[in-house]
């Protein structure tokens, strides 16, 4: 049985240039997206994703505007760039890069965001539109990684799926989202027993757990499809992910690749969110 590698940039450039197609259309309705991305500090990490979603902005036709904090910034001067972005109508979308530096609250900072232009979704106000079914805004990575599913050509109705990690950005809105769509979904995480068990149960796996290769072939059901959310740089800067591409492709039915496959479509989906918000924003959700 083949394995179907899941081309995560592949599917990334058909979406964005469809989405070029609707904002070129939307300028034509005097409607003209922008995403406002905000960096605080010096992670070489956060740098290279800020420069590739401005790079996707450029793309699409979207305006960005950079705003690059020092470390030291405070939160109070922070959430005030936030508060006058709230309030500027050039500005459709509100995105800060995470993490942040210790000397600010990321809840706050979080909270501080208007709703509606909260491209990532991460707002308590979007999380709970997405909990009860009714969301505005998908989170970008689990959003990516639904789209790959789909790639893939499998009905999740009735699958057994397996989500490793439980975070606010990954994890849990993923599980959402799976359940969404009649998955049957196990959150598995460091406390979990019988991880290796559980994994083996799954028709679809996603792992998101931050750990280089962490699950192997072995631990996989004949004929899974497996997402890899996991970007882990190794000492001779060779990125890998949570997932041992080479065993786990021997068994699997599809399967994402690191590079290449959840991280394009993350971008993709952002880029989604800011023209939904600027359309939002012009007629009203
Ligand atoms: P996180 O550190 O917030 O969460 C990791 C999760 O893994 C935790 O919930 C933890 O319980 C679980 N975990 C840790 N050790 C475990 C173990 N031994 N067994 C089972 N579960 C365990 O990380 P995150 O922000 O959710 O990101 C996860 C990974 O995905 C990272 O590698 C990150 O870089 C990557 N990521 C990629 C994208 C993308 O666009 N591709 C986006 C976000 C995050």
């Amino acid at each position: 049985m083949g394995c179907k590698v899941l081309n995560g940039r592949e599917l990334a450039t058909r979406i964005k240039s469809e989405l070029k197609s609707e904002v070129e259309a939307l300028k034509k309705k005097g409607i003209f997206p922008g995403l406002a991305v905000i960096i605080v500090g010096n992670d070489p990490a956060s740098r290279v994703y800020v420069n590739s979603k401005k790079k996707a902005c450029e793309e699409i036709g979207i305006q960005s505007f950079e705003y690059a904090l020092d470390e030291d910034t405070g939160e109070e001067e922070l959430i005030g760039l936030i508060n006058k972005l709230n309030k500027d109508d050039k500005v459709n979308g509100i995105l800060v890069q995470l993490p942040l530096p210790k000397q600010i609250n990321e809840d706050k900072v979080i909270n501080s965001i208007d709703p509606k232009k909260d491209v990532d979704a991460f707002h308590p106000v979007n999380v709970g539109k997405l909990m009860t079914g009714n969301p505005v805004f998908l989170p970008c990575t689990p959003a990516g990684v639904m789209e790959l599913i789909k790639e893939s050509g499998i009905d999740i109705t009735g699958k057994e799926c397996v989500v490793i990690g439980r975070s606010n950005i990954v994890g849990k809105p993923m599980a959402v989202l799976l359940l969404s769509q009649n998955g049957t979904v196990t959150v598995c995480h460091s406390k979990t027993a019988n991880l290796e068990e559980k994994i083996k149960n799954a028709d679809i796996i996603v792992a998101a757990v931050g750990k280089p290769e962490f699950i192997k072939g072995n631990f996989i059901k004949p004929g899974a499809i497996v997402i890899d959310v996991g970007i882990n740089r190794l000492e001779g800067k060779k990125l890998v992910g949570d997932v041992e591409f080479e065993t786990a492709k021997e068994v699997a039915s599809a399967i994402t690749p690191v590079p290449g496959g959840v991280g394009p479509m993350t971008i993709a989906m952002l880029m989604k969110n800011t023209v939904k918000a600027a359309v939002f924003q012009k007629e009203g959700i």
